[in-house]
């Protein structure tokens, strides 16, 4: 191919126990998706219509790697999240085919700029400067599906400087994986490739310079970070 700039590098995560690496395609997440963390928020679960913003794939951190403490906000925000990886897509899936999709699972961390969605939030503006800016979605290394069990009883949790921020066991999502998966494919063509961050339970606050963050996805896989 005879590009006019150099392209930009396939993003790509690790696989945990294999020299593979899953490419990315596109970073989708949804909010509101925890009824605590929604009413931290000050806000309510829509059962209905979940929310959904996207982040650039190239805001994806690797495990290990420091966060630079980002322009323009002087209140990042945490939030940990379970990853999916799509092994596969589509349009219209009904929730009842989706769980076959997932080809893996991740713990990431949904970086937002909190006082700048304030800002969006009040002048219903779009989020994508709050949750979509560089550096802002560390993730860990990927575990197979077929690798792992996670379930209704897996716990997601974070913790900063030793001090624990956030935890809750899957079951307490509002939209399922399959629902959220489902949910998606009716509005964006889903491919192979897709994560998914799946939302965040109550807890979330402020990250400085200097913190170290460690993620679990409890008894699959682990994330840790510095910002700096
Ligand atoms: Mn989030």
């Amino acid at each position: 191919m005879n590009y006019a700039i150099a392209p930009s590098p396939v993003v790509s995560l690790p696989i945990n126990g294999s020299d593979q690496r899953f490419p990315v395609r596109r970073v989708f997440c949804i909010g509101r998706n925890y009824a605590d963390h929604a009413r931290e928020m000050g806000a309510t679960v829509d059962k209905e219509t979940p929310i959904f913003f996207c982040k650039p794939t190239d805001a994806l951190v690797s495990d290990g790697a420091d966060v630079p403490y980002p322009q323009a906000t002087a209140d990042l925000h945490h939030e940990v999240e379970m990853v999916i990886a799509l092994g596969a897509g589509g349009s219209d899936i009904p929730v009842d085919k989706a769980a076959a999709l997932v080809w893996g699972y991740a713990i990431g961390l949904d970086l937002t700029r909190r006082d700048l969605q304030a800002i969006a939030k009040a002048k219903s503006h779009p989020w994508d400067v709050a949750k979509g800016f560089d550096h802002s979605a560390p993730i860990s290394a990927l575990v197979p599906a077929s690798q792992c069990q996670v379930n209704e009883q897996t716990r997601i949790s974070l913790r900063v400087n030793d001090t624990m921020r956030q935890q809750a066991p899957l079951g307490e999502m509002v939209h399922t994986v399959p629902e959220i998966i489902a949910a998606l494919s009716r509005l964006f063509e889903l491919k192979a490739g897709d994560l998914i961050f799946t939302g965040t339970p109550a807890g979330v606050a402020a990250l400085q310079r200097g913190d170290r963050f460690h993620a679990e996805l409890e008894g699959v896989v682990s994330l840790e970070g510095t910002v700096t």
